[in-house]
């Protein structure tokens, strides 16, 4: 504990690091406990295909109901898990249950609808992530087409190799596989080539300002012609408005995730978006042009 009598900068500057190691030290003691506490859920946010204008799978948010500091989301805690390697125990409850929600969806009777997860460096890295999958669409009855794991650039510059044979174990799986944050890496586009990627996500920056900034409306552009040249699917994360939808579209970007769509939502509250026959928010653009 800091003493006020030793009021001077020194003694400032160890009392708010001190706060910080302190605030460290609670936080993953409070991680460790939380996953045999139930504290764990996952939100889904819909993702909407402009070429069929439906929902056509969601992504999986992990989501933390911490007993004092209420609903946290990943950047407040994911990095301590990273850390702690508590992120492998979490991750495995978190590919289990996108999984058996997945599931639920499929045995409701709402076609193919897909779940996608985000799966931390750190995971994939320490290994074993293959088999946690296999596990979990084993247990679910979930068909692997309709699992997509989320992985970052970043994974690929640092450890191509290793990452490399876990991706292929997965496609063997069928499992399929997203580059998430897409453009905000270095030398992005070679990575299309390198790994067996089904799918790129643009990153939210880019589609913030695709209808202000030109230069990031043709990198937009070009992303997606060059992603469909290799077969590979684009979807857009953050689409906030309209004007953002109806040039994606215009583009054709294959399917639209952001608040516009639906905000990241409670398992319940996905499902009854599934049973609406139309999406709601069809309205905002009923005119825009499909894909030719
Ligand atoms: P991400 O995978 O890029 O996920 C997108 C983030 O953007 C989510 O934040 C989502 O809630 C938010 N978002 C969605 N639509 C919009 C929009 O229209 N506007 C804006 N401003 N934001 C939007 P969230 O849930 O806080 O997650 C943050 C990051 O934490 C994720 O980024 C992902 O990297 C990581 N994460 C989330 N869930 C998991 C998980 O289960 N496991 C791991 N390892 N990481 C996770
Ligand atoms: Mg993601
Ligand atoms: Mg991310
Ligand atoms: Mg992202």
């Amino acid at each position: 504990r800091a003493h006020e009598s030793h009021a001077n900068g020194v003694c400032y500057y160890t009392e708010g690091m001190n706060n910080r190691v302190l605030e460290r030290l609670t936080l993953e003691r409070d991680l460790r406990m939380a996953l045999s506490r139930d504290e764990f859920s996952l939100y889904f946010q819909p993702q909407f295909s402009s070429v069929e204008n439906r929902i056509v799978g969601a992504e999986a948010l992990l989501r933390w109901q911490h007993p004092q500091r209420g609903l946290l989301r990943p950047p407040e805690f994911i990095s301590v898990a990273e850390e702690t390697g508590l992120i492998v125990p979490l991750g495995e409850w978190i590919i289990g249950a996108a999984c058996a929600e997945a599931a639920r969806w499929r045995r409701d009777g709402h076609g193919a609808i897909a779940v996608a997860v985000n799966v931390s460096p750190a995971e994939v890295r320490r290994g074993g992530i293959p088999a946690v999958v296999r596990a979990a669409l084993d247990r679910s009855g979930l068909p692997a087409h309709l699992l997509e794991l989320e992985l970052t650039e970043t994974l690929m510059i640092d450890s191509s190799e290793s990452v490399l044979s876990v991706m292929r174990e997965l496609k063997n799986m069928g499992v399929k596989v997203a580059l998430d944050d897409f453009g905000t890496g270095y030398s992005s586009l070679s990575y299309l080539r390198r790994f067996p990627v089904d799918t790129v996500k643009i990153d939210q920056s880019f589609v913030h300002t695709v209808v202000t900034q030109a230069e990031d409306a043709s990198i937009v552009r070009s992303v997606i012609a060059m992603a469909h040249e290799l077969g590979v699917e684009v979807i857009a994360e953050g689409v906030e408005t309209p004007e953002q939808a109806a040039f994606l579209r215009r583009h054709h970007c294959d399917v639209l995730q952001g608040y516009l769509l639906g905000e990241p939502m409670v398992a319940d509250a996905f499902r009854h978006q599934l049973d609406q026959p139309v999406h709601p928010l069809l309205q905002h653009f009923p005119h825009e042009p499909t894909h030719a």
